[in-house]
C-alpha cells in the first residue's frame, strides 16, 4: 500500500535495527485517513474470504482493524491484555510474548462475543516473530472458530513471524513490508 510506505519513510523513526517506531500515526497519535485506506486495503485483500468478525489486539491494533471491521460490515473484537474487575465472566486465555515490551502477557477474549463455528480475521499493527498472531490465533481455535487469515500493517519480513504463520497454514496479507531497518534506513521487501 503506497501511502502507507510513504508514511512510513516520511516519518517512521528506525530505532534500532529490529525496532521501527510509528507513534506518528499508528501507535500513540493516529493518523484517521491512512487509517480509512487502511481498512479498505484489508478488505480488498479478504474480500473473497468468509468473514464474519475482526479479532485483534489492544491497544495498537484497534485502529486499523476497527476500519477493516467498518469495510467488512462485520464486529470488531479487541484482545484485552489487562484483565479487569469488569470482566468476570467466562473468558478464553493465552499467553502472548510482547516482543516490545519483553514481558509475557494473558491476552484474554470473552466466550460471551467469540464463540464456536465464527470465521475470524486476525489484524495487527506490526508483525515480527508472529507471537502475538499465533496467540490470537489459538484463542479463535480454542473458541472452536475458524482464522480466516491475518492481516498486518506492517510485517518485519527480516523476522521469521511471516514463515512461521505460513507454515502453520495461516493466510498472512500485509500491506507494508519492510526488508531492513539496517543503517536507520527503512527498505521494502516490494
Ligand atoms: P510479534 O508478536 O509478531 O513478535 O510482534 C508483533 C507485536 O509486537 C505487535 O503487536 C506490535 O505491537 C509489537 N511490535 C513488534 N515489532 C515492532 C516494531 O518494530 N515497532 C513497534 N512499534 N511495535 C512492534
Amino acid at each position: 500500500m503506497q501511502a502507507l510506505k510513504d508514511k512510513i519513510v516520511r516519518e517512521g523513526i528506525v530505532l534500532n535495527e529490529n525496532v521501527l517506531k510509528v507513534d506518528s500515526f499508528l501507535n500513540h497519535r493516529v493518523d484517521p485517513e491512512l487509517m480509512a485506506g487502511i481498512g479498505k486495503a484489508f478488505a480488498e485483500r479478504f474480500v473473497d474470504s468468509s468473514v464474519d468478525l475482526v479479532l485483534t489486539l489492544e491497544s495498537s491494533g484497534i485502529a486499523p482493524a476497527l476500519m477493516a471491521a467498518l469495510e467488512l460490515k462485520v464486529p470488531l473484537i479487541f484482545a484485552r491484555k489487562q484483565l479487569s474487575l469488569t470482566m468476570k465472566e467466562d473468558l478464553h486465555v493465552e499467553p502472548v510474548y510482547s516482543f516490545t515490551k519483553q514481558v509475557q502477557s494473558q491476552v484474554a477474549v470473552s466466550r460471551k462475543f467469540l464463540s464456536e463455528g465464527q470465521d475470524v480475521l486476525i489484524i495487527d499493527d506490526f508483525l515480527a516473530h508472529g507471537e502475538a498472531a499465533f496467540g490470537m490465533a489459538r484463542i479463535v481455535e480454542a473458541a472452536g472458530s475458524r482464522v480466516a487469515g491475518i492481516g498486518i500493517v506492517i510485517e518485519k519480513a527480516f523476522q521469521n513471524g511471516h514463515a512461521k504463520l505460513a507454515e502453520a497454514g495461516y493466510r498472512v496479507e500485509s500491506l507494508a513490508r519492510v526488508a531492513s531497518l539496517a543503517d536507520h534506513r527503512v527498505t521494502f521487501a516490494e
